[in-house]
């Protein structure tokens, strides 16, 4: 096989990103995917604008937002009394602060076109390739994969997701059961009371719901998360009518446990560097996974140009700025998950602080989305 300059090990929305930006930044770039289709889940994403702002930099944002909502408010809900509890204003005055909107998209939506994205760049895609284990040694990296074989590159960006084989070579850990479990279900819209201009999260003891349309507003998506094992009917029997009567649009097929890991303090080792979910896989309460994905491709793309001639520089610099970053959210997202699953005094206290909050301070989103 001809030696590149990236090698990408996994096709999900962060090995595509990482791919992609660095086909664009005129390197020669081969990504293996272990499945034999390029795809994913079925299911909707959230976009902040940290997100969206990435996107439209690479021309791909208008593309997104054609296929999929921008919601008007991201409300927060009790899901035991329906009552609103606090909410933030999506519009104007919100993508003028932050530079970007908030966009919710198929998942499978934003795969295709970062998908076409590497194609219309060049990226060489190879299908059907598991990548076993790296050797890097002086200025390259091999990759070793289950077919037998063996791809050389400058550099290896190990994208292949929360279960990562490459990670084992830097960081030793596994990942970490939150106790929680997702069913998740996309339907048609209609004959179902839900607002199409909002993103709404239902807050329950030890569970919650969040709801919001996709495909301008002709599809609903579902997420609803409660702590296992056990019945998903069971574990929402308290709530309200509106979240009760959404439990039945969900797939009850297929379920996903939540799972993250502590945040690491190194990503790189020689040439190989880890993006994504296989560098700071979090729970999912921030709705952040895949935007910290995006921004990783982003960061590892300008520091690439930044120290062009010197890959060891450019890991080193990404790994400066992506660590700490990704770390804080990491640790917010189980914060955040926490505060949403309070029971008793907590769920009092909580209700009363998110119902008292100042709505024009931006004090819990300037960190996050803020440029
Ligand atoms: P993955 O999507 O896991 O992709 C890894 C890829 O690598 C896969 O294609 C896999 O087949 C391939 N692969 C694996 N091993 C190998 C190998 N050895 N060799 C070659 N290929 C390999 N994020 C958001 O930003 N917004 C949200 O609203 C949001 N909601 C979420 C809701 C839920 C319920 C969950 C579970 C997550 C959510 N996330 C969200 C997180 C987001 O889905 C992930 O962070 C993101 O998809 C990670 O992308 P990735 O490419 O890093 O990893």
């Amino acid at each position: 096989m001809k030696r590149v300059e990236v090698l990408v090990a996994g096709g999900g929305i962060g090995g595509l990103a990482a791919a992609y930006t660095q086909a664009r930044a005129g390197r020669g770039v081969r990504l293996l995917e272990r499945a034999e289709e390029f795809g994913e889940v079925g299911a909707g994403l959230q976009l902040g604008p940290n997100a969206t702002r990435v996107l439209a930099g690479w021309g791909l944002l208008d593309e997104v937002v054609a296929t999929g909502v921008l919601p008007r408010r991201l409300v927060f809900r009790d899901a035991v009394s329906a009552e609103e509890l606090t909410h933030l204003d999506l519009g104007g005055e919100f993508q003028r602060r932050y530079h970007g909107p908030y966009v919710v998209a198929h998942r499978s939506d934003l795969h295709r076109i970062l998908l076409r994205a590497c194609e219309r760049e060049g990226v060489e895609l190879v299908k059907g390739v598991s990548v076993e284990r790296v050797e890097t040694a002086g200025s390259g990296a091999r990759a070793f994969c289950a077919d037998g074989s063996v791809h050389e590159g400058d550099v290896v960006l190990g994208a292949d997701g929360l279960q990562s084989r490459l990670r084992a070579k830097i960081v030793t850990d596994s990942p970490v059961e939150s106790g929680f479990v997702a069913h998740r279900g996309t339907f048609p819209a209609g004959g179902v009371d839900i607002n199409p201009d909002e993103v709404v999260a239902w807050l329950g003891p030890d569970c919650h719901l969040v709801q919001y349309p996709l495909r301008q507003g002709e599809m609903l998506n579902q997420v609803a998360v409660f702590r296992g094992p056990g019945d998903l009917d069971a574990a929402f029997e308290r709530c309200c009518d509106q979240v009760q009567a959404a439990l039945s649009h969900l797939w009850r097929d297929r379920h996903w446990n939540m799972l993250d890991r502590a945040p690491a303090t190194s990503w790189v080792d020689g040439r190989l560097a880890l993006v994504g979910d296989a560098a700071h896989p979090m729970l999912q309460y921030l709705a952040q996974g895949a935007c910290q994905a995006l921004e990783d491709a982003q960061v590892l793309a300008e520091q690439s140009v930044k120290h062009a001639g010197s890959w060891d520089d450019a890991l080193a610099g990404y790994q400066e700025i992506r660590v700490p970053r990704t770390a804080r959210v990491q640790a917010t997202a189980r914060i955040w998950g926490d505060i949403w699953h309070v029971d008793g005094l907590g769920r009092t206290m909580r209700n009363e602080l998110m119902r008292t909050r100042d709505l024009s301070s931006h004090k819990y989103t300037d960190w996050l989305y803020g440029v």
